[in-house]
């Protein structure tokens, strides 16, 4: 539980933190593109702000050009001896007519407004539009500065709201007649809304100011007579006297300042509070006392920066959630080959549970097999010892009965010569003695076969005859041979063949077979055994068939079997240890019915060859 609990806190942990990261990689990604987007509005700016002072130096001297080709004009017509003898006659109405003419005809010429004389008064004596209506002829326009100066001697000029046409107009004037003592003024006026107009249509915005701050020149028309500042009430009261603009509010326009840029240009706000922004460089004219200010706007700008910024996020966007995906990839593929290498392990360990749980079932399956294998061998030895035992009985009744009659027959050969050596028939007596000598020679036979039955073989394999052992075996049988009638038939290709075996275990299976034969026949009208034996691919096959009733289709798989018998007094042991026997030195012994009905068991053992 504890690790499972830790387990938790460490991948809530982890979540924490990777919600950490995110947020302060989102933070710096929004910094990093605001920050692109502040330079590049740094750019833009400044990009503007140099357009700005190359347009606002050609308007300055496009300016001053246009005042400056009016300039030469009034000096030029104050020497003008027409116009001083009109001021010195001023009711000669001819020289006042040549006068007005005159002064149209410069007035067209120079491309002014108005040209007109006024009397040291002030009073218009003459004037260009002399035959228009309104006409300035009569007009007293004394209270004017430029008249006033003109008539201290020095040129004038002077910026105006024209009283009689409404017109904007600047005024050039200067003294007629000697200087020091004028007798008039004489006075071009120049029109102010053809600098305007020829401003007009360049995307910039341009305000020209007095030294009041009064915008008198503005390519937006609603921003004329508007003041940059709010103006205290005598200020109003003065301009009012002048008389410079007539029937104007002179209401302020808002114009904030913002900041100023290290080049020298200003940020501005123009309009409403918080309205539209600007970025506005200004250049003096000090001999018309004007300021002129040109006005770029930022709304050009600001769409820029933020097309950068959104493009400089998605671009950030985009890395990371690339970022993202491959991390995530990696991390899967890293899970996956974890829980491949987990599974791998785990089927090796099982793997490894499995063999060794098989490998203890395999041993102690193995130890019982050997054990059973040792209990049955030994069981066999106890059987084949105990058969021994068996056939020793009945070998021991068949002696019995062998023994005795040539007992008898030898003690009747002994009275016989006795009774020939009495008589002393010397050949006669020595013929019975021969006889009996023979039977002791017999007697030695049969006790020999009890001898080598009451060893244990060895199972050592020699060199054994075929012919010894099947004559070892005729021997010990011939009494129930003979004693059923038996004919026994014995057929070896070659004479004799050579068994790799023990002879007395050999010699105990001939027994078996022939004497199972014997038995087989006892009931039988033609009785007879037939053993036949050749050499064939380095083994010997014997076959002993018999003429008797052959075995029953249901005996032919349990004959083999211990204690399997159809007879009252057999053991049933006989065939079952023949068949041990034969296993044991290498060989098989099988059994079949013959094609003529009797039994015949077939015994295959290994040919003796002389290397082996
Ligand atoms: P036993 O001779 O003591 O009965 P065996 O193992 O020698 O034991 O024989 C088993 C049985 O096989 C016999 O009882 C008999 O029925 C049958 N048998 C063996 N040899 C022959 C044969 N040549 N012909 C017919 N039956 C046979």
């Amino acid at each position: 539980m504890a690790s499972s609990n830790s387990t938790a806190e460490r991948s809530g942990l982890h979540r924490i933190g990777g919600a950490a990261v995110a947020i302060l990689l989102a933070l710096g990604a929004l910094a990093l593109s605001w920050y692109v987007g502040w330079l590049q509005r740094a750019a833009l700016l400044e990009d503007i702000e140099l357009k700005a002072r190359q347009e606002l130096d050609l308007y300055v001297s496009h300016l001053e050009g246009q005042l400056d080709r009016f300039a030469y004009l009034p000096p030029l017509l104050g020497d003008d001896f027409r116009l001083q003898s009109l001021l010195i006659a001023p009711n000669n109405r001819a020289q006042q007519d040549q006068v007005n003419r005159f002064l149209a005809h410069v007035n067209r010429i120079a491309g002014s407004l108005d040209v007109y004389l006024m009397d040291a008064g002030g009073v218009t004596v003459a004037a260009s539009n002399w035959q228009d209506e309104p006409t300035f002829v009569g007009r007293n326009f004394g209270f004017r500065p430029y008249f006033k100066e003109a008539m201290q001697g020095r040129p004038g000029s002077y910026y105006a709201l024209g009283t009689t046409s409404g017109r904007r107009g600047y005024y050039f004037s200067y003294p007629v007649g000697d200087a020091g003592k004028p007798l008039g003024v004489v006075v071009v006026k120049i029109d102010i809304d053809t600098l305007e107009n020829a401003w007009r249509n360049k995307g910039t915005d341009l305000i020209v100011t007095d030294p009041d701050g009064v915008i008198f020149v503005s390519t937006r028309p609603e921003w004329r007579y508007r003041t940059l500042r709010p103006m205290s009430a005598d200020a109003i009261a003065r301009i009012r006297a002048s008389r410079r603009y007539p029937d104007t509010e002179l209401a302020p326009l808002h114009y904030q300042e913002v900041r100023h840029l290290p080049s020298g240009a200003r940020e501005l706000r123009i309009g409403t509070p918080g309205g539209a922004g600007y970025i506005g460089r200004a250049a003096e004219m000090p001999e018309a006392g004007w300021r002129v200010e040109l006005l770029v706007s930022q709304q050009v700008v600001a769409p820029q920066v933020w097309q950068t910024r959104l493009l400089t996020l998605s671009l950030l966007m985009l890395f990371a959630t690339a970022g993202w995906l491959y991390a995530g990839r990696r991390r899967r593929m890293r899970e996956r080959e974890a829980e491949r290498r987990a599974a791998m392990q785990e089927a090796l360990v099982e793997l490894e549970h499995r063999v060794a749980r098989r490998t203890v079932d395999l041993t102690e399956a193995n130890r019982l097999l050997r054990q059973e294998v040792d209990d049955h061998e030994r069981t066999r030895d106890e059987l084949i010892q105990a058969a021994k035992l068996a056939a020793l009985g009945q070998m021991a009744a068949g002696i019995n009965h062998e023994l005795n009659q040539p007992l008898a027959a030898m003690r009747t050969y002994a009275d016989n010569a006795r009774t020939y050596l009495a008589r002393e028939n010397l050949e006669q007596a020595g013929w019975n003695l021969q006889q009996i000598s023979e039977l002791t020679l017999r007697m030695a036979q049969i006790s020999g076969q009890l001898k080598v039955f009451s060893r244990k073989a060895s199972g050592q394999r020699i060199r054994v005859s075929l012919r010894a052992c099947l004559d070892g075996a005729v021997r010990i049988l011939r009494t129930r041979i003979d004693g059923a009638g038996v004919n026994l038939v014995i057929e070896i290709v070659g004479d004799d063949l050579f068994i790799a075996a023990d002879m007395v275990q050999l010699e105990q299976i001939l027994v078996n077979l022939i004497g199972n034969a014997c038995d087989a026949l006892a009931d039988r009208v033609e009785k007879e055994i037939r053993v036949r034996a050749r050499s064939e691919a380095g083994l010997v096959r014997l076959q002993v068939t018999d003429s008797g009733p052959g075995i029953a289709a249901e005996h032919l798989d349990r004959i083999f079997d211990p204690f399997f018998t159809t007879s009252d007094s057999g053991l049933g042991l006989g065939l079952s240890i023949s068949h041990t026997i034969a296993q044991r030195l290498g060989g098989t012994l099988t059994v079949a019915n013959a094609a003529g009905g009797g039994a015949a068991f077939s015994l295959t053992l290994v040919a003796w060859k002389e290397a082996t």
